[in-house]
């Protein structure tokens, strides 16, 4: 059992060096890197998967484990649907037990506006023709038992499922590299090198990869890697922060979340829980840089995000971190191998306190573990998956605007046709990287 959450402590699973040469390099080993990894390895397609540190060590480990259609964006919908199946499948193939489940999501409504909002999405589930519905009052309190509160109601998706990410990511690069995928861990990217409008290679801290196709799955990285080759994405991180309670009664078996609380049973017996409220925004010079792209995601949830000043060294959009390198001195990838943020003190007390009050037979609710992760977004909550028009080979799938573990699978089957050139099967259109620049205006997807 690997110890939680992920860092740079922990040993090494795919060393170096990395080949030569590679038909596609793949810049990051999070969910969206690896199923994408996996899918051309299974086509024998030479990849090599670069990973600065240790593979799901951000993100994709530090997820609360959510696999929903449930509330999510309407283009983004069939591919989710097109992943869960993918689950199952590569649950199966991996032989692992990654902790996947059929238990259900449910969103809990304490107003009605809350019922009003689910309502809106009931006629994007209707489209679909999913199972998803809306609740009372008792039936809510018959689906989840012991609740303080009487909500007004809810709406409840029963084939939406759970995985543990931090057994899941590592069992899917198991499974790539048993397919044929190249993994190297303990090596950043640290610059393309593009000629003549073209991708020839990568330079990681290990030496040069000739390649002529790339794709940046970097998630929160992935605009500060690609701004030095003059690709602009306006994605900004923020911090949030979860925990882990020791074994505890079954109040209910899927995921479920109000205003206050989000829980989900865990595979050991315990509940994977956050607290509502906001998330904090490190101020740096991308944050200022985008900000106008942000201004809908502002008005609409004023209240929704917290700042401070700067960052701690090395992050992403720090005050200090460096914007440009040369290919053979150090990046800023290889000077943070895992981002992992602190879990906030004051949050951590809201979990248990929200969560206690939520279920008062729970006397004391005790956190076995907390941890913090940062959330990569984008102005609108929903991923850019694209080709890079200007540089000939470059590919991006990135800012999954924290809801990208349950879509992964899907994303990943999607980039490697892109990269193949075939039809990907999905209208890609709302994830094209030229609405920030064209003059589109901002069409917001679900809150974050
Ligand atoms: C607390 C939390 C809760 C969440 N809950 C859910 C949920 O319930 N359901 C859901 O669907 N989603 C959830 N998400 C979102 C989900 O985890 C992410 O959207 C998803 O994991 C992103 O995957 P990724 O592969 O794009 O990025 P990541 O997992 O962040 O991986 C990117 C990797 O790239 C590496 N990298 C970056 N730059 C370089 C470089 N230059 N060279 C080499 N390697 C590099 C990084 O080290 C990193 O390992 C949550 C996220 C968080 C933080």
């Amino acid at each position: 059992m690997p110890t939680f959450p992920f860092t740079e402590a922990d040993p090494v699973q795919y060393p170096g060096p990395p080949p030569k040469a590679s038909e596609v390099v793949i810049v990051g080993g999070g969910v969206i890197g690896v199923t994408t990894a996996l899918f051309l390895a299974s086509r024998n397609i030479p990849v090599t998967l670069l990973e600065k540190g240790r593979v799901a060590a951000e993100q994709s480990s530090r997820n609360w484990g959510w696999i929903r259609k449930q509330g999510r964006d309407a283009d983004e919908l069939p591919i989710v649907i097109e992943a869960i199946r993918l689950w199952r499948q590569l649950a199966e193939e991996c032989g692992e037990d990654i902790g996947l489940n059929q238990t259900g999501v449910t969103y809990l409504a304490n107003a009605d506006k809350d019922m009003a909002k689910f309502e809106e999405f009931m006629r994007i589930a209707a489209i679909h023709e999913l199972d998803t519905r809306l609740l009372g009052a008792d039936e809510t309190a018959k689906l989840i038992t012991g609740m303080s509160r009487k909500f007004k109601g809810a709406m409840t998706t029963p084939s939406d499922m759970r995985a543990e990410p931090w057994l899941a990511v590592p069992a899917l690069a198991r499974l790539a590299v048993r397919k044929g995928a190249r993994i190297v861990e303990n090596c950043a990217a640290r610059t393309l090198e593009i000629a003549a409008g073209r991708i020839k290679g990568v330079w990681t801290e290990a030496g040069y990869i000739e390649t002529s196709t790339v794709l940046v799955a970097g998630g929160a990285w992935s605009s500060l890697f690609l701004a030095r080759h003059g690709v602009a994405i306006p994605q900004l991180s923020v911090r949030v922060t979860t925990a882990a309670t020791e074994p505890m009664p079954e109040v209910y078996r899927g995921a479920a979340a109000d205003d206050h609380i989000a829980f989900r049973r865990r595979q050991d017996g315990g509940y994977t829980l956050a607290a509502g409220g906001s998330h904090l925004l490190y101020l740096g010079p991308d944050a200022f840089r985008h900000f106008t792209k942000y201004i809908p995601a502002l008005r609409d949830n004023p209240f929704g995000t917290r700042y401070f000043p700067f960052a701690p060294s090395g992050y992403p959009d720090g005050w200090l971190t460096p914007r440009d390198w040369a290919p053979d001195s150090a990046s800023p990838f290889e000077r943070m191998r895992v981002l992992n943020p602190a879990p906030e003190p004051a949050k951590l007390r809201s979990i248990e306190r929200n969560f206690k009050q939520l279920f008062p037979r729970f006397e004391t609710v005790r956190l076995k573990v907390g941890w913090g992760g940062m959330i990569d977004a984008m102005p609108d909550v929903v991923p850019v998956v694209d080709q890079v028009r200007a540089v000939g080979g470059l590919f991006v799938a990135t800012g999954m605007s924290g809801h990208g573990f349950g879509i992964g699978p899907g994303i990943g089957r999607v980039v490697c046709d892109l990269i193949q050139g075939n039809e990907t099967g999905h209208d890609l259109s709302r994830f094209r990287l030229s609405r920030f620049y064209d003059g589109s205006s901002v069409r917001l997807g679900p809150a974050l």
